[in-house]
Parts: structure tokens; C-alpha cells; sequence
């Protein structure tokens, strides 16, 4: 077997990794001729629109899947003549546009933040007339960890926000007063199987994911069932085939959805060590459309923390539980270089774990922007 892998960063050397135990070789495809999964892989470089490129690395492939959203859908729309190819170029189209992926979700039944699409200023003050502010502003297409938003504390700041954003399409909506952020990661296979991986907590810092707890603390059993029957029957509407992630925002008395990943997603790292097959198993059994394996954990308790920006001490590696995994990146503020995993029998220890790891360790984060 070999799995095609459009984009060759981190997620693509964890999904490679997984494909080699179920006895696949992974060729990738990326612009950049540094990017570090080729130590796992074939790498072919060259542009994402680039037909003979695709052309030569869809030969022989078993079946073909990328590694993130940035990726044109007509590419995968090419691929998917040629491959079988897994999620669909209308899947990845749909969450890499914010206007496309709040009306999917809405859909869906899966409530969102209050938002209004913003095409110019105009459009930008009428939004914030309607919203009220405290409010965020977000390009449609392109952003990642926080990049391409902007904050509207008050109207006054709306001028600041569209230029910061360079003026593009974009979506305004609502800054929720969360208690805490979610994350609900299913995966799906062709013949209709949805699994869930238990929920977890997600913490962010400026807009950078740093630290995963799983599974969530104190979830509410009836909350979590309805919003994975939603996300059960969002999968069945679009016929997914892979890992998908809902991010989400909890109040006092409601699940509210954030955004969406076609893929693997890193606030489920912790299930290489945390359980019996991680999210990357998964998503490649999908795609190569062999059987699923059941969703079982090792540990009562993970977590993770993610290596930004500066390389960690390795006395991190030395915490009982602990598993440091480098992905040979270099480093420079706010880049994800690695993560760390740490297993426990108990939520007080894997408190105390996480926080001797949080003692010797904290990332190197970009300049506060949002
Ligand atoms: P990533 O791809 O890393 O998940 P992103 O750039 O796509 O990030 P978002 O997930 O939309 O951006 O936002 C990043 C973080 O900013 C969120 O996880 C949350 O902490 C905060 N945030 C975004 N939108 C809102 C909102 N409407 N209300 C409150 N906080 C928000
Ligand atoms: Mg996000």
C-alpha cells in the first residue's frame, strides 16, 4: 500500500508513521523542499496546482488524503479523478472558507457565535451595530493559530481590525465569554462507522493552542451525546471519510461550535501514547479504507503541551509518563517544533506532571496581536 499525503509538515510525519505499522509507505507532496516529513516519507516538491506534479505523485497511490486546509480544493479535486481520495474536495472546501463552514454548521443544527459576513468597512460597522461589541473579526480563508483576526473591544477600533486584516472577505462575529474551549474529534469510515475519541480540553495563548487535556473534566454526558449526534449526521450529509475535529467554546449552558478540521488534529496528539490507536491510525485506516479499530484508551489521563517557538530541556522527557516528540523543525517564535505527552492513572497526577513539565518549559510565543 502506499498512502498519497498532500503537505509534508507534522501532521503529515504522524499520519506516515501510523500508515508504516498498518504496512503502507507514505509519499507527500509540498512546496517547501525543507518540510519534515520527508524523513518518513518520499517528498515530492513542488506547487499544490502543479498537474504533472500530482500527476506523478498519483501513480500507484492506494488511496491519498493532505495534512491541512490550505490546500486548493481543485487540487484535491484532481487528485480524487485519479486516487481514491479522502476527505472530498467539498468537505475541505467547506471549512476553509468561515462563511462556508458557519453555514454548514448552522446546517447542521450545531450552534455558532452570532455573525454577519463583512466584504468592506461598511459592511464591518453594520456588523458591529447588530453584534455589539465586544467582537472579532476573522478572514474567510487562510488563517491558522490565531493569524488573520482581529479584535474589536469597541466600534472605534473597526478600522484598525479591517486593515490588520489586510481587507479581505471576512466574517465578523461575537466574542464569547467562554468558561472553556472543546474539542470533539470523530473519525469516519466508508462504510458509515462514526467513532468519537473522548472530548477534550483545549487552552490557547494568544490565539496558539499550548496545552490538551484529556478526556475534558466534568463534561455533561447529554451535551456531548447531542453534539456528536449532530456531527454523526453532518459526517453522513457530506459522506466524510476520515478524522474530523469540531472546536468548540463552553458557556454555562451550551456547546458552542468554533470552527471545523478536515483532519488530524493537535488537540488529539496525546492519543499516540493515550490510546490504543491514535487519531492518525485512524484517519489512514479510513483513507486506505481498512477496518476501524475500536476507540480505547491506555491511560485514564493525558495531556499535552506543544514545544513553540524555543527547544525544550530535555529533562522534560525524564517526568514519569512523559513522551517528547521533536519534529525536527527549526525553531523561531509561535512555530509548533514538537510536543510532549503525559500519561496518568489519576487527574491529580497528571496535574502534578503537568505541572513540573510547565515548570521547565514554556513556549516561545509570537508578539500579542489578538
Ligand atoms: P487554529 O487553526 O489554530 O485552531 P484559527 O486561527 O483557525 O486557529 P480560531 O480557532 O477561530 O482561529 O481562534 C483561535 C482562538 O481564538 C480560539 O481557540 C479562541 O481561544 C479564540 N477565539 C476565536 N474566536 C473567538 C470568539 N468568537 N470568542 C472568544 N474567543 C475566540
Ligand atoms: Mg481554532
Amino acid at each position: 500500500m502506499i498512502l498519497g499525503v498532500l503537505g509534508a509538515g507534522q501532521l503529515g510525519l504522524m499520519i506516515a508513521r501510523a500508515a508504516a505499522n498498518l504496512g503502507a509507505t507514505t509519499r507527500f507532496l509540498d512546496p517547501n523542499p525543507n518540510a519534515c516529513a520527508q524523513s518518513v516519507g518520499e517528498l515530492i516538491v513542488a506547487p499544490y496546482t502543479d498537474a504533472s506534479a500530482l500527476d506523478r505523485f498519483a501513480q500507484e497511490l492506494t488511496a491519498a488524503t493532505f495534512e491541512f486546509e490550505s490546500i486548493p480544493a481543485q487540487t484535491v479535486e484532481y487528485l480524487a479523478a485519479r486516487v481514491p481520495t479522502a476527505p472530498s474536495s467539498k468537505a475541505l472546501a467547506a471549512s476553509q472558507d468561515r462563511l462556508h463552514e458557519k453555514h454548514l454548521l448552522e446546517s447542521a443544527d450545531i450552534p455558532v457565535a452570532d455573525w454577519r459576513p463583512v466584504d468592506s468597512i461598511d459592511a464591518l460597522h453594520t456588523a458591529i451595530n447588530q453584534l455589539a461589541v465586544p467582537c472579532i473579526l476573522k478572514a474567510r480563508t487562510g488563517g491558522y493559530d490565531g493569524k488573520s483576526q482581529a479584535r474589536i473591544p469597541s466600534p472605534d477600533d473597526a478600522q484598525a481590525a479591517w486593515n490588520a486584516i489586510d481587507q479581505r472577505p471576512a466574517i465578523c462575529e461575537r466574542i464569547i465569554p467562554f468558561d472553556r474551549e472543546l474539542s470533539v474529534i470523530a473519525v469516519r469510515s466508508k462504510n458509515a462507522q462514526t467513532l468519537f475519541y473522548p472530548v477534550n480540553q483545549s487552552h490557547h495563548t494568544r490565539g496558539i493552542l499550548t496545552k490538551t487535556i484529556s478526556p475534558a473534566p466534568t463534561t455533561n454526558p447529554d451535551q456531548i451525546a447531542l453534539l456528536q449526534a449532530r456531527i454523526t449526521h453532518l459526517l453522513d450529509q457530506l459522506n466524510y471519510v476520515g478524522v474530523f475535529t469540531v472546536e468548540c467554546f463552553q458557556t454555562a449552558d451550551k456547546l458552542i461550535a468554533n470552527e471545523t478540521a478536515p483532519r488530524v488534529h493537535n488537540t488529539g496528539h496525546w492519543t499516540i501514547e493515550g490510546a490504543a490507536a491514535s487519531q492518525f491510525e485512524l484517519h489512514a485506516r479510513a483513507v486506505l479504507d481498512l477496518p476501524l479499530a475500536p476507540i480505547r484508551l491506555t491511560h485514564n489521563h493525558s495531556a499535552m503541551l506543544n514545544i513553540i517557538g524555543i527547544e525544550p530541556d530535555p529533562a522534560l522527557a525524564s517526568i514519569p509518563g512523559a513522551t517528547l516528540h521533536m519534529y525536527g523543525k527549526h525553531p523561531k517564535p509561535a512555530r509548533k517544533i514538537g510536543h510532549l505527552t503525559i500519561t496518568a492513572d489519576s487527574p491529580d497526577q497528571l496535574a502534578e506532571r503537568t505541572e513540573q513539565a510547565e515548570r521547565i518549559y514554556s513556549p516561545l510565543l509570537a508578539p500579542a496581536s489578538v
